[in-house]
């Protein structure tokens, strides 16, 4: 010792693993975009946000509350039975927290040991492949077929002695694909963790969660971020085995559900008939989006359970579509990544905003070339 330079060097210690990673591409904020340089209204179609925003009774209720200088339950004790009221599922089989995402993150160190490997289908959502590598696991990345459907047979037999997690999200990300129930009771039946993410449950209607009771290695993910409009407030939760949901009880953070997110869970599902009628509609724009779309010919949109439409471009640059776009003030996901090859996805908004993209679309037609 003592040969050390003074300040040591501590990035030698960061763990190779997290060096090695690239970071999760995120959608741009608003915040960050050159407001000068766009147009006043921005339609934002980029992250699969509710277009009609929340309940307006979340903002009564936030603006009411006096409580901010005292700890939310770390039970989350009414939020479960909430929660209970609205799934179906027993209180104490249900865990919330900072988003979905949270979620992932406390089961993957429920089971990850260095090296167990997760089984992932591109492709999807990529946070999945992320969180897993920050956790030391080993991805096993299976390709969907050329439809995006999951090859069952396929992923059953990549199951290995140390495989801990097969992940899926329940419809798909970003192709908006769901998968049959069979199919998933089939993989529920090899005993490997199953975690499925129904994110977008809501816009389709089919859920397990009351499989759960029955398959003890089912687990399920949920958020408030979709269909209630409640991204920025940062709420999920999950579904599962008693004895897992205790578990996370244990890993999870004592008071990651904040006092904003619990009231506002509360505001809205008091005003569940509200947000249903936005589900409603949101679900008749993607309807129309998608054959509003498929007429034009340079691109070829994948139907879509969710709240958003995958498209491939045919002719020209998905990338410089993306940047025209973007000039007009129309925000879009763009993905050029293997089996996803220049496309975009596409949210559904309100009709305006849908006439807003067709209507750019077709003034860029033959046009994005460079
Ligand atoms: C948007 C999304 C989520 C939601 O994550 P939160 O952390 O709850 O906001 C989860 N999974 C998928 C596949 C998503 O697209």
């Amino acid at each position: 010792m003592g040969t050390a330079g003074f300040p040591p060097d501590v990035t030698r210690l960061v763990r190779p693993e997290i060096r090695a990673l690239g970071g999760y591409a995120a959608h741009t904020s608003p915040d960050t975009l050159d407001k000068k340089a766009l147009p006043r209204r921005i339609i934002k179609l980029d992250a699969n946000e509710n277009p009609y925003g929340c309940s307006p009774e979340v903002w009564r209720a936030l603006a009411a509350c006096r409580d901010w200088s005292v700890y939310p339950d770390a039970r989350q004790t009414v939020l479960r039975s909430q929660l209970q009221s609205y799934t179906g599922a027993p209180a104490d089989s249900i865990v919330a927290a900072t988003g979905s995402g949270e979620l992932l993150d406390d089961i993957l160190c429920l089971f990850l040991g260095a090296g167990d490997e997760v089984i992932n289908c591109i492709p999807t959502f990529d946070l999945f492949r992320l969180r897993t590598l920050i956790h030391g696991g080993s991805l096993v990345t299976l390709p969907r077929r050329d439809d995006f459907s999951v090859d069952i047979a396929a992923v059953k037999a990549a199951i290995t002695p140390r495989t801990k997690m097969i992940i899926l999200a329940n419809p798909n990300n970003p192709t908006g694909n769901a998968i049959p129930q069979e199919d998933i009771i089939e993989l529920a039946d090899t005993g490997v963790p199953l975690l499925m993410d129904e994110a977008y449950y809501e816009f389709c209607g089919e859920t397990v969660v009351p499989l759960v009771g029955r398959y003890r290695n089912l687990m399920v993910l949920r958020t408030f971020s979709k269909w209630a409009g409640l991204a920025g407030l940062r709420v999920g939760y999950g579904v599962f085995d008693q004895e897992i949901a205790a578990s996370l009880m244990k890993i999870k953070l004592p008071y990651n559900v904040n006092l904003a997110a619990l009231i506002a869970v509360e505001a809205s599902l008091k005003d569940r008939a509200y947000l249903e009628t936005k589900v409603k509609a949101i679900i008749e724009e993607r309807e129309r989006m998608f054959g509003l779309l498929r007429a034009l010919p340079w691109l070829r949109p994948y139907p879509s359970r969710a709240n958003y439409i995958l498209c491939d471009v045919l002719a020209g640059s998905a990338r410089t579509l993306h940047r025209r776009l973007e000039e007009r003030g129309i925000l879009v996901r763009y993905f050029n990544q293997t089996f996803l090859e220049n496309s975009l996805r596409i949210s559904a908004g309100r009709p305006e905003d849908t006439d807003a993209v067709i209507a750019a679309l077709r003034e860029l037609e033959g046009r994005i070339n460079d």
